[in-house]
């Protein structure tokens, strides 16, 4: 059991949005323990607080919104924050998509290791998966099973492509998504990137922001940052997806050719089956923290 965690400083950033293609300004605040994670759509003033209920479509990317109000291509930094361990953070922004700086989560790190990260008084919750939960589609597939720590079996395969078929098996921690996970860019098909754009999506989509893949390889000029950054970049995806509890996980997370999409629905499947999961209960606190920022240096 530990300690929850937030940020010691705001963080300013802004970017492009990888749909809309419309620059975005985001600020990241510390916020109180027990506060979650809160967007807010300072243009629309709504807040939304996330969880499971708040996913509200999972076309290409993650969708989150509230009255109408929504906030795009939430997953990347999501995923940043479950794997640096940020529970309680306030994220403003002036627009309706989260920017997608380098297609990667490694700006996120960098910015969240720069502003600090500081512990606070109340201890972290933790869904253990007690029994297996499955969910098929498509021939697509995405399971959670029994684990004594968040671990994730990742396999994707797109034949007939460069990218071929990948697996990957990796335990999740701070280290290892730094490490393993948190370079690998967003990627898509030249082919489909007419097609997205005709429907209004990957409107800011980029070799800036993306790894592009033709018939013969990737056509970015700058090489692959991992010799199977896809599947990397699938997993990244997924922690995103799968962080949308608020929980740690004590669980495996085993995908085929998974997506948001699927992710959802597994995440929803498990809540909805009392018997196949268990929050670990917080020792009770006696007093409650004043400061948001000791420790911060
Ligand atoms: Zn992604």
């Amino acid at each position: 059991m530990r300690k929850q965690r937030t940020l010691c400083s705001p963080i300013k950033a802004s970017g492009i949005g990888l749909h809309t293609g419309r620059k975005v300004e985001i600020e990241l605040n510390p916020a109180k323990e027990n506060s979650g994670i809160v967007f807010y759509r300072e243009d629309k003033d709504v807040e939304i607080q996330l969880s499971e209920k708040s996913v509200v479509d999972t076309q290409l990317a993650t969708t989150i919104g509230k009255d109408g109000v929504v906030i795009k291509t939430v997953e990347h930094l999501l995923s940043t924050l479950f794997a640096l361990r940020i529970d309680n953070i306030f994220i403003k922004l002036k627009g309706d998509e989260i920017p997608i700086m380098d297609g990667s989560s490694a700006p996120w790190v960098y910015l969240i290791k720069t502003a600090g990260i500081v512990e606070q008084e109340a201890y972290k919750k933790t869904i253990i998966v007690k029994k297996p939960v499955k969910i098929k589609e498509n021939g697509k597939f995405a399971a959670l099973i029994p684990s004594n720590q968040f671990e994730i079996s990742y396999s994707i395969s797109f034949s007939n492509t460069f990218i071929g078929k990948q697996r990957m098996d990796l335990p999740i921690n701070e280290n290892t998504f730094i490490k393993e996970i948190s370079k690998a860019r967003t990627f898509g098909f030249l082919k489909d990137i007419e097609y997205l754009q005709s429907h209004n999506l990957a409107l800011g989509g980029s070799l800036d922001n993306a790894v592009v893949v033709d018939e013969y390889g990737i056509v970015n000029e700058d090489p692959l940052r991992y010799e199977d950054e896809f599947v990397r970049h699938k997993i990244l995806d997924a922690i995103g997806d799968l962080s949308i509890l608020g929980l740690d996980m004590k669980g495996k997370y085993i995908a085929y050719k998974s997506g948001h999409n699927l992710n959802n629905k597994l995440l929803r499947k498990l809540i909805s089956d009392k018997s196949a999961y268990e929050i670990a209960i917080n020792p009770t606190r006696e007093k409650k923290a004043e400061s948001l920022a000791w420790g911060c240096v």
